[in-house]
């Protein structure tokens, strides 16, 4: 009801961003390839990594607009597999000088030796939320690719209020750009609409333009708020409703269309 298009005038937005968290997608390389990654990364795999001068861009800015972050996340993908993932704390050093108790964390799947070796080597003040992965199967993950679009009831719905996930986890900066969330970043990479702010926003800038456009597809609207684990219905395969289909099939065929011109 929250979010039907007719209650926003009166209520406002649902969720918005928190302004002093943020979650930075560092590839899209993944060594695994699970069910319904909200990333996409096994449903179109590309090595696609955050340049580091955008963070170091990342680390300007926040320091121009006096940006107090009280976390920094990095995933992805599995953000161990940056070609220069060891140089990325180095250049995050001026904002931890400014803000000690700012968390650093990685999020990790923590699957194979190679992953496990470059977690081992982190400095000792940074963070690891290791999920121990064992196989592409996460029966707790929900379905990331059945657009809401894709039926009727969200006909009436205004996807500018978004989910929770900004609001718990911040806003997201990904190879493309700044999002309302990262999860709209990974959208935002296959649907090939080039729409992430080139610069971090203002913190007057929640970015609804942004949810308009990837919330609609989003599993995750559906559910608005995080549901735990033990009340959502185990899924063991991958669903992949109508919109989802077409633009995962728009998106193999410009990459073999872009293999074959440089071939
Ligand atoms: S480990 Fe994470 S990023 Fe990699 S495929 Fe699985 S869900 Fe996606
Ligand atoms: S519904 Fe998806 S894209 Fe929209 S805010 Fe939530 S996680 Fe981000």
């Amino acid at each position: 009801m929250r979010v039907l298009k007719f209650m926003h005038h009166p209520l406002g937005y649902h969720f918005a961003p928190a302004q002093d968290q943020i979650e930075i997608d560092l590839t899209y390389l993944c060594n695994l390839r699970c069910n319904n990654c909200n990333r996409s990364s096994a449903q179109a795999p590309e090595s696609l990594h955050l340049e580091l001068e955008q963070l170091r861009q990342f680390v300007v800015d926040s320091i121009e607009q006096g940006r107090k972050w009280k976390r920094i996340r990095l995933l992805g993908g599995e953000p161990t597999l940056h070609p220069q993932f060891e140089e990325v704390f180095g250049i995050l050093d001026p904002l931890r000088s400014l803000y000690p108790d700012m968390k650093i964390e990685v999020v990790s799947n923590g699957y194979g030796e190679k992953v496990r070796r470059k977690l081992q080597a982190l400095p000792k003040n940074i963070w690891v939320e290791n999920s121990s992965k064992q196989g592409n199967i996460q029966p707790h993950f929900g379905p990331f690719n059945l657009a809401p679009q894709d039926t009727w009831w969200h006909r009436w719905v205004d996807y500018r209020h978004g989910c929770s996930i900004p609001q718990e986890c911040g806003m997201g900066l990904t190879p493309t750009g700044y999002y309302p969330c990262a999860v709209a970043g990974g959208i935002d990479r296959v649907t090939r609409q080039g729409n992430g702010r080139e610069r971090l926003p203002a913190k007057d800038d929640n970015m609804r333009d942004l949810m308009n456009r990837a919330c609609r597809l989003c599993g995750r609207f559906r559910d608005g708020y995080f549901v735990p684990y033990n009340l959502r219905p185990p899924l063991d395969e991958q669903l992949t409703s109508q919109s989802w289909q077409k633009i995962y099939l728009n998106w193999s065929e410009l990459k073999n269309k872009n293999l074959a011109t440089k071939e």
